[in-house]
């Protein structure tokens, strides 16, 4: 089994391209589970629905949406509805069976509400503020995942978790992703993006081994040191490879057959 995920930017960029791609690996008889982003897209409704998005800074560097309880009406709306409904319909047209879940549907996705958030200022300085409706995943249910992939479905998940009262909760889909991987036990991750894979002093990685991680960490900038060390956190749990590379180009998934992006490795 592989766990795709494509972020937002290059799902708008080039749709047609990564959807012909997993359909494509779908009939060579591939069990695929699809993740997909789409914050830009949660920022323009919410623009258009008189709500201005916002965007927090963990002290490790990790950029994130906050998402309020009207925030989150909007996310949900995009994610698992608008989104993840055109993608499985234009994956239909392409011949594949696909289904969209969100990780709420069947409790696919539990997690754990965050009750507060560390955060750093424009100035550098932390502080703590309610949690909102952002979630920390704590559980993957595998059975029914792979009940799914054996009836021959592509799985189509929408970044949306259940939390322990029952509420909807944004998830990060890179955390989506890697945390299906590791619970699936997938041979790999390919996380899809606007960039080739990991950039350092101007020049692409093509592999990490995880206990490199540490050594660079701090000199990866935001987004990418989020998808960094999920691929690190996956490899380190059996994944056997998990691969950062670019969602821009025709057939990305061909990245997992080798060469191109960023590779991390046990
Ligand atoms: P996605 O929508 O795919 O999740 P993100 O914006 O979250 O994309 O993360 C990808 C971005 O990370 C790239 O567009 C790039 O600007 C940024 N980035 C920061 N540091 C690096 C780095 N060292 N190498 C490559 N990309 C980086
Ligand atoms: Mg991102």
């Amino acid at each position: 089994m592989i766990v795709v995920k494509a972020g937002g930017r290059a799902l708008e960029a080039n749709l047609d391209k990564i959807l012909e791609s997993l359909a494509k690996h779908f009939k060579l008889g591939k069990k695929l589970i699809f993740v997909h982003g789409g914050g830009d897209t949660v920022s323009r409704y919410e623009r258009l629905m008189g709500l201005e998005p916002r965007f927090i800074t963990s002290p490790s560097g990790i950029r994130s949406r906050y998402t309020d309880e009207k925030e989150l009406e909007v996310y949900v709306m995009v994610m698992a509805g608008k989104l993840n409904k055109e993608i499985v319909a234009r994956l239909q047209a392409l011949g594949v069976k696909a289904i969209g879940l969100s990780g709420a549907d069947g409790a696919l996705l539990k997690a754990v509400r965050k009750k507060k958030l560390i955060i750093v200022n424009e100035r550098g300085r932390k502080r703590v503020i309610k949690g909102g409706y952002t979630g920390s995943i704590k559980e993957v249910d595998v059975e029914f995942l792979e009940k799914i992939l054996d009836s021959r479905y592509l799985a189509v998940i929408s970044p949306i978790a259940i939390g322990s009262e029952h509420e909807l909760l944004n998830v990060d889909a890179d955390q989506a992703a890697s945390a299906i991987a590791i619970a699936a036990k997938a041979e790999k991750l390919l996380i899809l993006t606007d960039v080739e894979g990991l950039i350092l002093d101007g020049k692409l990685i093509h592999e990490l081994r995880a206990d490199d991680f540490e050594k660079i960490k701090e000199k990866i900038g935001a987004g990418m040191n989020r998808k960094v060390m999920l691929c690190v956190k996956a490899v380190k749990n059996g994944v056997r490879a998990a691969i950062i590379s670019s969602g821009l180009i025709e057939d990305p998934l061909s990245a997992i057959e080798g060469g191109r992006g960023t590779r991390i490795l046990p």
